[in-house]
């Protein structure tokens, strides 16, 4: 499984990408997330489950490991644009 630090850091910077549009209560953090928590957790977007999302879409395209490197690279680089 992909190794979520669960720090939140996409959840508040949904405003990054058009396709988390419809998650975002106006400023960039989903209306769903409470704390660093996402609140519908089980129920949440297929855009949400990265492993999911790999098992879906991506496994024709890439391998496990280099989408998981794709998400690392933007977790990271979220949590420095929080600082
Ligand atoms: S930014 Fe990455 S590590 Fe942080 S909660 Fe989101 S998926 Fe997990
Ligand atoms: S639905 Fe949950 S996992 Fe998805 S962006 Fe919102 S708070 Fe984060």
């Amino acid at each position: 499984m992909f190794n979520c630090k669960h720090c939140g850091s996409c959840c508040r910077n949904l405003d990054k990408s058009d396709i988390y549009a419809h998650l975002d209560r106006g400023d960039g953090v989903c209306r769903y997330l409470m704390g660093n928590d996402c609140s519908i957790y089980d129920t949440r977007p297929l855009l949400c489950r990265i492993d999911d999302s790999y098992d879906s879409v991506f496994s024709n395209i890439m391998s496990r490991e280099e989408f998981y490197r794709i998400n690392e690279n933007a977790c990271n680089m979220l949590r420095g644009l929080e600082g």
